[in-house]
């Protein structure tokens, strides 16, 4: 695998390479294609001129209208008709220090390439003329490249005439050197200016990013100390907010999965205990074989059962691994079923349990939870019941709701307590006393039983008058 490479050195190659390809951009077009850019449109500038002579050449005016075409674009020009010769008086004008036989030569070349010829070439090669060249223009002018733009017109008549428009191209070396200077001058404030810029993002973008790196070596342990200043940016800020979020939540989670284990292990230690201590007692003293004693160790059995049950259906329904088989039944009996199983508990600690109903409702829902459920609420309004043992079971129905309320009378919650109760292996009573069965996570199978039917429950209660806990669920008609 290719090895990643540091943010900041990511971040210089990147930014050079477009500062340097922007300096190259430029000096192509600044100079690179400057000279034949120039030169160019002085070509097409002395073409453009020899054409509009070519519309007036037997014009009277001719002559001034040479005089300001040449002004105008900087160029001279010779005009040979039949009759005359017309040609621009300025200084610098090459054309006009032409001998006589280059003029034919122009001529003869126009007329063999279709009736125009250009020509370009160093003003020092055309100097020739035998009265010898001016030594002052000579030097004036070298190096400059002289354009000679020759049109042989001839008129409906046969007569023929010669246009011939010369234009100096100035060699452009000194501003192109200018500019290199400039260009390289900017390339290296580019340069130290991006080095400066890299710098600087690094300081605010990789900084915190490597703080946040070592600050989260401990993030498994559940720790992590926020390490974001003020000026940092939103994004660092957020990923140190959900970083230490994720830290709280790790703890959390260690701390439930420790409670857990130790809730599970004195849970499961209780019984077992009892049936270790009642098998032993039966095996060392034969008296004590009795059918009392067998049914502790079933009972007990039975208990860790129960509790290695619910923790498995715990587990599932957190995992949405639980599946609900739905029905149509008969929930005003499905409680009375419930109801049946505490008969001969009721009977023997002398509990009274009262279910009040005004006619039977079916519901749509999975039956076996639901009576999980209601055993669920019954067990703790059982079990918390102290000395007051009355419960009172109500179906109210109300619009297209049906409402289950399970009273108690006992101790009851302290408010502070209330939402806690619902969590896995909460419980208010830490000393963890009870004395009947059941496996400490009941109301949190209750609370992802209904949520995953998506019905409404909750409990109202007061510290020493009871609690109500209650479930709503919509009816599906009532008999
Ligand atoms: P437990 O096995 O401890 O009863 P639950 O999940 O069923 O576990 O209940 C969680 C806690 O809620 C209990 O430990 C108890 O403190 C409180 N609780 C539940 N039902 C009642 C009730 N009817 N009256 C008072 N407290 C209750």
């Amino acid at each position: 695998m290719k090895k990643p490479i540091k943010l900041q050195w990511k971040l210089l190659i990147y930014l050079v390479t477009f500062m340097f390809g922007i300096l190259a951009l430029l000096w192509v077009f600044q100079i690179g294609l400057l000279q034949p850019l120039y030169e160019y449109n002085k070509v097409s500038v002395a073409k453009e001129t020899a054409a509009n002579i070519e519309k007036v050449i037997n014009n009277e005016d001719i002559s001034d209208y040479i005089a300001s075409l040449s002004e105008q674009n900087d160029l001279c020009a010779l005009v040979i008709t039949d009759s005359q010769m017309i040609n621009t008086n300025v200084t610098g004008c090459m054309i006009n220090r032409l001998p006589y036989d280059k003029l034919v030569e122009y001529y003869s070349l126009a007329k063999e390439n279709g009736g125009s010829y250009l020509s370009k070439s160093e003003l020092v090669e055309m100097s020739f003329n035998p009265n010898a060249p001016d030594e002052s223009f000579v030097s004036k002018y070298k190096g400059d490249k002289n354009i000679v733009y020759t049109k042989v017109v001839e008129d409906e008549s046969g007569l023929v005439s010669i246009i011939l428009v010369n234009t100096r191209v100035t060699r452009v070396n000194a501003a192109t050197q200018t500019l290199s200077d400039q260009l390289f001058m900017i390339g290296c404030i580019i340069f130290i200016a991006t080095v400066i810029l890299v710098l600087f993002l690094t300081k605010k973008i990789v900084k915190p990013i490597v703080k946040i790196k070592e600050a989260t070596n401990n993030l498994a342990g559940g720790k992590y100390e926020n390490v974001s200043k003020k000026d940092d940016y939103l994004e660092i800020y957020e990923l140190n907010k959900t970083l230490e979020y994720a830290a709280t939540q790790i703890q959390k989670a260690d701390k439930a999965k420790r409670d857990l284990i130790a809730n599970v292990s004195h849970d499961l230690r209780t019984p077992l205990t009892m049936i270790t201590g009642y098998g032993e007692m039966m095996l060392d003293l034969p008296d004590e074989k009795t059918d009392e004693n067998i049914k502790v160790i079933v009972a007990e059995s039975k208990r860790l059962n129960l509790i290695v049950n619910d923790l498995l259906d715990l587990s599932r329904l957190n995992e949405n691994k639980i599946e609900l088989h739905k029905e149509n039944f008969n929930l005003t009996e499905c409680i009375q079923d419930v109801l049946k199983t505490y008969e001969s508990y009721s009977r023997q600690e002398e509990f009274h349990i009262q279910f009040d109903f005004n006619r039977p409702i079916m519901i749509y829902a999975d039956k076996k939870r639901i009576a999980q459920v209601l055993h669920n609420f019954i067990d703790n309004a059982i079990n918390y019941s102290n000395q007051n043992k009355r419960i009172e079971i109500r179906q109210i129905l109300k619009d297209n709701l049906i409402r289950i309320e399970i009273q108690d009378f006992g101790q009851g919650i302290e408010t502070n307590q209330i939402e806690l109760i619902w969590d896995r292996y909460y419980k208010v009573d830490k000393e963890h006393n009870r004395v009947s069965q059941g496996s400490g996570i009941g109301l949190a199978i209750v609370k992802e039983v209904l949520e995953l039917h998506q019905f409404n429950y909750g409990v109202k209660s007061k510290i020493n008058e009871g609690s109500i806990f209650y479930f709503e669920m919509p009816v599906l008609e009532s008999e």
